[in-house]
Order: structure tokens, then sequence, then C-alpha cells
């Protein structure tokens, strides 16, 4: 089903990010934690993209495997950056016959170490590009749903590393929306005020598709320094650095920070008639099983209407 027909249904809905994983001890991790994760009940689950040619396989085998065996619904991303547009029509094609719905459409980053003279620029640009290739794809293909693949793209609360002023972010999301995007996913965020401005940015900008809120709770000092490392526009708000500053560093004690912070992100976003929430699993269950289980609730069918 696509995503925006699920939100409608739902209402509000809960979903998971996993990562392709890159050895069999940890292949083998990631569905015990998918074990657990399951009789939650997302709304539907998504796999990353790696912008390196190694790791790319492994996303379609994780999603076909997840689709296969068991009873989540799965969405590819997928990153135009060093593809053709022939090897995105190959990439959709095996996604069109293994049943699968919705894709996020990324652009993706120019991977390091990419060979002297090598352009990462084929036949795409930016994700509205991708977008634009991955509805023409659709027109007249066979797929399972008449109207083909639902669209992803992602949001940026806090703003794009690369995107010079903040007027221009908001053309450019909706540039990716009049390209055939149909929902929204966001970057993570802290601060729930940032998503909500950018929910009303958007609303000005005449953006109307659903905006799922990237959420992922700090469960380490060392997480917390890697998501600050990878410039992903994380602003951490004072009463959040105040409260791990608290824990003296304890381990534990800046796990239940963490996930307190991030559960009542939750709490608030629901009550403000958030589309959905993404949880960044890193492929770990135990954060999200204990944010589900403070808000009281059992699995995302409890989302229903409320
Ligand atoms: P775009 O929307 O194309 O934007 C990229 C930059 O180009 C922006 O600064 C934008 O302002 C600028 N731009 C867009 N259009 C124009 C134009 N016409 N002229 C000039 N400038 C323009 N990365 C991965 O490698 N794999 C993943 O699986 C993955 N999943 C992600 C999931 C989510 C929810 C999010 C939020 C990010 C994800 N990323 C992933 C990271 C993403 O690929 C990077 O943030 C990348 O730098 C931008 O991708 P984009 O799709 O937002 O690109």
């Amino acid at each position: 089903m696509h995503i925006a027909d699920i939100v409608k249904l739902q209402g509000s809905t809960f979903s998971f990010e996993f990562f392709p994983p890159k050895s069999d001890t940890m292949a083998a991790d990631l569905f015990q934690n998918i074990s657990e994760l399951a009789p939650l009940k997302p709304s539907f689950v998504s796999v990353t993209y790696g912008a390196g040619g190694s790791t790319r396989e492994m996303t379609h085998e994780l999603v076909v495997k997840l689709r296969t065996t068991t009873p989540l619904d799965p969405i590819p991303h997928l990153t135009c950056v060093c593809h053709s547009r022939a090897e995105i029509e190959g990439i959709l094609e095996r996604y069109a016959a293994a049943g699968i719905s919705n894709i996020m459409a990324l652009r993706g980053d120019v991977p390091r170490g990419l060979p002297e003279g090598e352009s990462a620029w084929k036949d795409f640009r930016y994700a509205a590009d991708l977008v634009k290739c991955i509805r023409e794809f659709n027109v007249g293909r066979a797929h399972p749903d008449r109207r083909g693949f639902g669209v992803g793209v992602a949001g940026y609360p806090e703003g794009h590393a690369e995107t010079p002023n903040r007027l221009l972010e908001l053309d450019r999301l909706k540039a990716k929306i009049d390209a055939g995007a149909d929902f929204i996913v966001t970057q993570l965020f802290f601060d729930n005020r940032d998503f909500y401005d950018f929910r009303s940015r958007c609303e000005l900008a005449g953006i109307r598709v659903p905006i799922i809120a990237g959420v992922m709770p700090i469960t380490s000092l060392a997480g917390m320094q890697r998501m600050a490392d990878l410039a992903l526009g994380s602003r951490f708000p004072a009463p959040l650095i105040r409260a791990i500053n608290r824990t003296g560093g304890d381990a534990d004690a800046v796990k239940r920070v963490g996930v307190h912070w991030a559960t009542e992100q939750c709490r608030d976003l629901l009550d403000h008639g958030v589309a959905g929430v993404h949880f960044y699993t890193l492929n770990r269950s135990t954060a999200t099983r204990e944010i589900y289980a403070t808000l009281g609730v059992r699995d995302s069918q409890d989302l229903r209407g409320v």
C-alpha cells in the first residue's frame, strides 16, 4: 500500500529504519532485533542504501528477505548518485517484481575514494530527478499497484548542510513534491519546535503530502558525538545537554535520559497530529520497545484515531 494511503487509514504511523548488515554475525543480530520489533507492528520499515557500490546489493537482499520472510512492509531507500538511468530502471524492475510498493528517493552524497576522473553525476543531479524518473517508470509498467511506486523524499527541519539559505530549502523540497513525491521523511531532530516550524513552512509553500518525523534516541555519548560529527544538522537543545551532563557520563543513565527525551518528543508529536514517527533504530530494538512501552502503545495499530 502507498504510504500516503497508510497515513490516511491510520492517522499516525510508527515506522522503523534499518541498514543492511555487513556480515553474517550482524545479519543474525539484526534478525534477532527484528523479531523483537515485529510484534510492535510498524506501519512500514525502511532500509538504507549505501552511496558506495559494494553495499548496494545488500539493500535489495534485505528488502526482499523482509518482504518474503516477515510480516513487515519494507521500503527501500535508493540514491541516484553514481547511477545511470538504465541502472536505476533495472533496480526498479526488480523491486516491482518483488511486490515493493514504495521507494525513498534520495540524492545521496558523493562517496569517498571515487576514482579520479569518474563523475558521481551521470543521468541525475538531484533527488528531484530521481523522483521524476520513478514517476516515468510507473507509467505503463507491470506493478502490483496499478499506480506504481509511492515515492518518499527527505526533508530537513534544520536545513540541509549544502543549501545556501533557508528560503531555498523549501523551494527545493517543493520541487521534489512537484516531481511526484507523495510523502516526506525528515532528518532526525531533538527540538520539536524545529519540526513544527518546518511543517508550517511546508504548508506555506503549498506542500500537502504527509510529513513523517525522524526520531533517534541518544543511547550513548559516543552515539551523540557521531550524530554531531556526521553534521546531520542536529541542534542539541540546552535542556537535553544539561540532562546528559547530570549523568556524569554514566552509560546507563545517558541511555535513560536519551530514551526519555525521545519518548517525550514522540508523545508531543502525537499530540500535535504528526503524520508519523520514523525511528532510526540503528538495527537495535531496545530503545524503540521502551518508547512504545512508556507511551502505553502496544503496537502501531493503537495509534488509529488518537
Ligand atoms: P536533494 O533533495 O537533491 O538535495 C541535496 C542538496 O542539493 C540540497 O542542499 C538542496 O538544496 C540542493 N539542491 C536540490 N535541488 C537543487 C537545484 N535544482 N539546484 C541547486 N541545488 C539544488 N543517504 C544515503 O546515502 N543512503 C540513504 O539510505 C539515505 N537515507 C536518508 C533518509 C532520510 C530520511 C534522510 C533525511 C537522509 C538520507 N540520506 C541517505 C542522506 C541524503 O542522501 C543526504 O542528506 C544528501 O546529502 C541529500 O540527499 P537529498 O535526497 O535530500 O538530496
